[in-house]
């Protein structure tokens, strides 16, 4: 029971209008350690109710003690503008019987607009870091009274290369503030850095790694011949799954677009939502599929992080994750606070040794599925290795080697329809400018602060 934790009455008053019932594990850790001022290390997945765990504890802390008078008291950072908005819709339902207002503060909105609202003095900032940062190159925000300071998906953020700007806005924080990091994995090379940079004498709570999805996900696999094939199972399977909405993942916003196409030509509601999409147009596909004016969203990874939509409870990936982590943000869309879900990941042969390494990595093995009128010609790599991959490709690849070292150039194999560019083969590196063209944040590297800000 939420009463358990002592929570100001309009918090609660809030959380029965909203029909939470019980808190979620990750709540039940976290309200308790957070109300008693502690700095948290949170490992916690998304969909697992990490939002209202670090808002109730924060929010309570704001009502029990007013202060009129002090600059912003509580500073929010989310990796992407979505997740920034998505917070921002939590502190609305969870602060409903209160003064307490919060700004957002992120790429795609009027800067001039933005300057106005910290003048407008918020007790709370919820900010991607790019454009905080421009704010405070202008000298706007006023962090030296913060109370609280929240880094959501820490580990995003430093994938997103925002790393040099987290350290910009915490040099501007007041140095007494409590901090709560929240990360999907703890695991993630930089996280254990910038928790010894930011949290004193944390405490870690580690509830499930982003290795766990969900025990109420089913994940299945089909195998695919090439493109073609793959987009007859996912109009099968568009027409004959029961579901509420369907989440579709494409590794490439070209991908994206043309499957929106696809799917609307076999007369079923689709909306595509991909990083390149200016904020109003992101907005409006989001709303369409919130309604429900749409069912089937088909979206790339940037763009679909952060979301939270209710209903969620099957999701597609056309094209295999690039990483065990993506695997589980992907999916993690789907079977939310309790809500059963179906994950279906669409396999060629390129992708299969990505797929085992997955398996593997999660300790998982995916369901194998087969569509009965759509089955196909590919059953899988012929031998496996103990690892669960195609056995042999290795071998192949000596060979190559030593023949290049022998000066015997090899013709280039004639491509495949499995290898078409759009694939996501395993082995296969992105060449640079993909990262402008899908919408992905690229490793390491600091992004335009405009771009998915
Ligand atoms: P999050 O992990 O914060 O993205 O939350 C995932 C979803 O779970 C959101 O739709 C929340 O509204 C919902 N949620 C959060 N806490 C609870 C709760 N205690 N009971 C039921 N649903 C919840």
């Amino acid at each position: 029971m939420f009463s358990a934790f002592s929570l100001n009455d309009r918090l609660l008053k809030s959380i029965d209008k909203i029909g939470f019932r019980e808190p979620t594990p990750v709540q039940a850790q976290v309200i308790p350690l957070a109300i008693a001022g502690k700095d948290l290390l949170v490992s916690a997945e998304t969909g697992s109710g990490k939002t209202a765990a670090f808002l109730l504890p924060t929010l309570h802390r704001l009502l029990i003690r007013e202060a009129p008078l002090s600059g912003t008291r509580v500073l929010i950072l989310a990796p992407t503008r979505e997740l920034a908005r998505q917070i921002l819709k939590h502190f609305k339902q969870l602060s409903g019987f209160t003064h307490l207002q919060a700004a957002l503060v992120s790429g795609g909105h009027d800067f001039k607009y933005q300057r106005a609202l910290f003048r407008k003095n918020p007790e709370v900032i919820i900010a991607t870091p790019g454009r905080l940062v421009e704010h405070i190159s202008q000298g706007t925000p006023d962090f030296n009274d913060l109370e609280v300071l929240i880094i959501d998906e820490a580990d995003r953020m430093l994938d997103m290369g925002f790393s040099e700007d987290m350290a910009t806005i915490v040099n501007q924080c007041n140095d007494a503030r409590q901090t709560l990091l929240f990360s999907a994995t703890l695991g993630h090379k930089g996280i254990q850095g910038i928790a010894s940079r930011l949290l004193t004498k944390p405490v870690s709570v580690s509830l499930s790694s982003a290795k766990t999805p969900h025990s109420d996900i089913s994940q299945q696999i089909i195998l695919a011949d090439h493109v073609r094939h793959k987009e007859h199972l996912l109009a099968w399977l568009l027409a004959h799954e029961t579901y509420e909405k369907a989440l579709v993942f494409s590794n490439t916003r070209a991908q994206a677009d043309r499957l929106g196409g696809f799917i609307r030509y076999h007369k079923q509601k689709a909306a595509v939502l991909h990083g390149e999409m200016d904020q109003k147009e992101r907005n409006r596909v989001m709303d369409l599929f919130r309604r429900g004016h749409v069912n089937i969203l088909i979206a790339t990874d940037v763009a679909a992080r952060g979301l939270d939509v209710q209903g969620v409870d099957l999701v597609i990936n056309f094209e295999m994750a690039r990483s065990g982590d993506d695997y589980v943000h992907r999916i993690g869309r789907t079977g939310r606070a309790g809500r059963q879900g179906l994950a279906i990941s669409l396999i060629s042969s390129p992708e299969w040794n990505l797929m085992a390494s997955i398996e593997r990595y999660l300790k998982v093995k995916f369901e194998r599925r087969s569509i009965s009128e759509l089955t196909g010609a590919y059953k899988g790599p012929k031998k496996l290795k103990s690892s669960g991959k195609a056995a042999g490709s290795k071998k192949k690849k000596l060979v190559k080697k030593a023949a290049a070292k022998a000066g015997t150039k090899k013709k280039p194999a004639k491509a495949s329809k499995d290898h078409r560019p759009n694939q996501a083969g395993p082995k296969k590196r992105r060449p640079a400018t993909d990262a402008a063209r899908d919408g992905f944040a690229p490793l390491k590297r600091r992004k335009n602060p405009d771009e998915n800000t």
